[in-house]
C-alpha cells in the first residue's frame, strides 16, 4: 500500500519539477540574454546622449576661448565634472593627435599623468585609442573592453568598460569637414553586469521558492489521489473476503469521487447477488430436505415394523408422491439455471393462442373437476395467432391454470381471456380464489416465494412457478403482471405479439 502511494507520489513529483526546471531554464537563458542586451544598449544610448550634449558645449568653449574669454577653461572643467557626476563614467577631451586636453573626474588624472609627454600633455599611448574615431567621417564609435590596455592599470576598479567616442568637426576655411577632437565617455561594465546578475539572482531565488511551493502542493494534491485509492483498495479487499458491510465516504463529483460511487454502487448489487445466492441455497437445500426426512421416516417404519404392512401401501404411495415432487423440484431448478444461463433457445413461430389454452383445460379436466371449478373462456375471435415459442407459452399458461386451481375454493370460477390490441394480444387468467395481499404481489416472482396464506393451502408447490414464468416471457421480451385483492381472486395478464398474416391482409 505504502509503495503504492510512493509510486503515483514519485511520479508526480519528478513530472512536475521536471517541468518547472525546464521552463526556469529556457525563460531564465532568454531573461539573461535579452537583460544583457537590454542594459548594454540602454547605457550605450544614455552615453551616446551625454557625449552629443558635451560636443554642443565643447563648442561653444572654444567660441569663448576665441573670444578670450578668462575663466573659460574653469568654467568648462566644472561642466566636465557636472557630466561626469550624472553618468557615472570617465570624461576625456582628447585633441587629433591623440592628447588628452581634458580628463574628469579629476580621480581619473593621476593615471593619465603616466602618458605625459615632453609637451607636459598625456598623449594616449596607442594611436588605435584615437586614430580610428578622427579619421571615421564623424561617426560615434562605441567599444568595450579595456580601451587598448588603458583601463589595465591596477588603480581601475574593473577592466571591462564601455567607451563612447563622439568626433567634434569643424569646417574650416577651405570648407573641407575636419575632425579636430573627440569627446569620450568610459562608462564600467561590470555595474551593467551587477544590475544583471541581480535580476537573474531574484529569478533563480523565486524559482527556487515556486518550486518548493510547487511540491508542497503535489504532496497535498497526490494524497487527495492516493486517500481515496487507498480506501478503494482495502475496501476492495474486505469485499473480496465476504464483508459487504463498508461503503466509501469520498465525495465530490471528478472522476475519483464518480469511480467511489460506481463502487458503493457495485456493492450494492454484489450485496443483492449474495443475499440471493444465500437465500436461494438455504430455500433449496429446505425444500430438498423436508420430502426426504419423510420419506427416511417411511422407509424406516416400513422396515422396522412401525408401519403395519396392511398401511404399507397408503405409505408408498406418499413416498412416490414426495419423490415426484423432489423430481419435478429439481427438473424446474435445472431449467431456470438453463434459462438463466442462456442455454435455451426460443423457436418462434406463430400458433394460435386460443386453441393452447383448450389444449391446457382439457389436460387438466381432471384437476378442474376435483374442485368443481368453473371454467370460462372470453376470446375477442375464435383463433388469434401470435408468435412465439410454443411450448415455452403452453409451459406459462399451465403454470399460471395451476396456481388458478390450487388458490381458487370448490365452485369457482377461472376466466381466460383474449384480447388483440394493436400488435399486441393480451392473455389473461382470472380467479375468484384467495387473492394475493398488495406487499406480496411484487415478490410472487422471486423463486422459492410462496405466501403465507397459501402454504395452508397448497402443501406440493415449490415457489418456483412463477419465476420459471416470468423467465419465459422476458426471454420472449413481452410482460407480464398481476392485479388481486385478498379474499377476491387474482388475475394475471401477459402479453404476446400478434401475428399479422401477410396474405390475409
Ligand atoms: P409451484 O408453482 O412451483 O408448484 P407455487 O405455485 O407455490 O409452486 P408459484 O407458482 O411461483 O409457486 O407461485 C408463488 C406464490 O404466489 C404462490 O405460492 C402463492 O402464494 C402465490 N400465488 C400464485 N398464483 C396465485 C393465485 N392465482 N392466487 C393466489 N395466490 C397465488
Ligand atoms: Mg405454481
Amino acid at each position: 500500500m505504502v509503495k503504492f502511494k510512493k509510486t503515483i507520489f514519485k511520479k508526480l513529483v519528478t513530472i512536475f519539477i521536471a517541468l518547472l526546471v525546464l521552463s526556469y531554464i529556457v525563460t531564465g537563458g532568454f531573461l539573461y540574454y535579452f537583460l544583457n542586451d537590454y542594459a548594454t544598449r540602454e547605457k550605450v544610448t544614455a552615453l551616446e546622449e551625454n557625449a552629443d550634449n558635451l560636443k554642443s558645449v565643447f563648442a561653444y568653449y572654444l567660441n569663448l576661448k576665441q573670444k578670450n574669454v578668462v575663466n573659460a577653461d574653469e568654467w568648462f572643467e566644472y561642466y566636465l565634472d557636472l557630466a561626469s557626476t550624472s553618468s557615472n563614467s570617465i570624461i576625456w577631451v582628447v585633441d587629433k593627435n591623440g592628447y588628452v586636453i581634458f580628463c574628469q573626474p579629476s580621480a581619473a588624472k593621476d593615471v593619465l599623468d603616466k602618458y605625459k609627454d615632453e609637451t607636459n600633455w598625456p598623449k594616449l599611448p596607442d594611436p588605435k585609442q584615437y586614430n580610428d574615431v578622427m579619421s571615421n567621417g564623424g561617426a560615434i564609435l562605441q567599444k568595450t573592453g579595456d580601451f587598448f590596455g588603458f583601463f589595465k592599470d591596477d588603480s581601475f576598479k574593473y577592466s571591462s568598460w564601455l567607451t563612447v567616442q563622439m568626433p567634434f568637426q569643424v569646417i574650416p576655411q577651405n570648407g573641407q569637414q575636419e575632425t579636430i577632437a573627440a569627446v569620450y565617455l568610459h562608462t564600467p561594465l561590470p555595474e551593467i553586469q551587477r544590475l544583471r546578475t541581480k535580476v537573474f539572482q531574484l529569478f533563480m531565488i523565486s524559482g527556487g521558492v515556486a518550486i518548493f511551493l510547487a511540491i508542497v502542493l503535489v504532496y497535498v494534491f497526490s494524497l487527495r489521489f492516493t486517500k481515496p485509492l487507498k480506501q478503494i483498495n482495502n475496501a476492495a479487499r474486505i469485499i473480496a473476503a465476504g464483508e459487504f458491510r463498508n461503503r466509501l465516504s469520498v465525495k465530490g463529483d471528478d472522476e475519483i469521487g464518480q469511480l467511489a460511487s460506481s463502487f458503493n454502487q457495485m456493492v450494492d448489487d454484489l450485496q443483492k447477488v449474495e443475499e440471493m445466492r444465500r437465500g436461494f441455497i438455504a430455500n433449496v437445500s429446505h425444500e430438498l430436505r423436508t420430502p426426504m426426512t419423510s420419506i427416511r421416516g417411511f422407509i424406516e417404519g416400513i422396515l422396522d415394523g412401525t408401519i403395519p404392512s396392511g398401511k404399507h401401501e397408503d405409505y408408498l404411495i406418499i413416498v412416490r408422491d414426495e419423490i415426484n415432487r423432489l423430481n419435478r423440484l429439481v427438473n424446474d431448478l435445472l431449467d431456470l439455471a438453463r434459462m438463466e444461463a442462456g442455454e435455451i433457445k426460443l423457436s418462434i413461430k406463430p400458433f394460435d393462442i386460443n386453441e393452447l389454452i383448450r389444449l391446457s383445460v382439457i389436460k387438466n379436466e381432471t384437476l378442474i373437476t376435483t374442485k368443481n371449478l368453473e371454467i370460462e373462456a372470453n376470446f375477442d375471435t375464435e383463433n388469434m395467432l401470435v408468435t412465439g415459442d410454443r411450448d415455452s407459452i403452453e409451459r406459462v399458461v399451465i403454470n399460471l391454470l395451476h396456481n388458478a386451481v390450487k388458490f381458487s375454493n370448490e365452485n369457482g370460477r377461472i376466466i381466460f381471456e383474449t384480447a388483440k390490441n394493436k400488435d399486441k394480444v393480451f392473455i389473461s387468467i382470472q380467479d375468484n380464489g384467495i387473492g394475493i395481499d398488495e406487499n406480496e404481489q411484487k415478490r410472487v416472482w422471486d423463486r422459492f416465494y410462496k405466501s403465507d396464506k397459501s402454504r395452508g393451502k397448497d402443501k406440493t408447490g415449490t415457489g418456483l412457478g412463477l419465476a420459471i414464468v416470468k423467465n419465459i416471457i422476458n426471454e420472449h421480451k413481452q410482460e407480464i403482471w398481476v392485479e388481486s385483492e385478498i379474499g377476491k381472486g387474482t388475475k394475471f395478464t401477459f402479453t404476446m405479439d400478434f401475428f399479422k398474416n401477410n396474405i390475409e391482409d
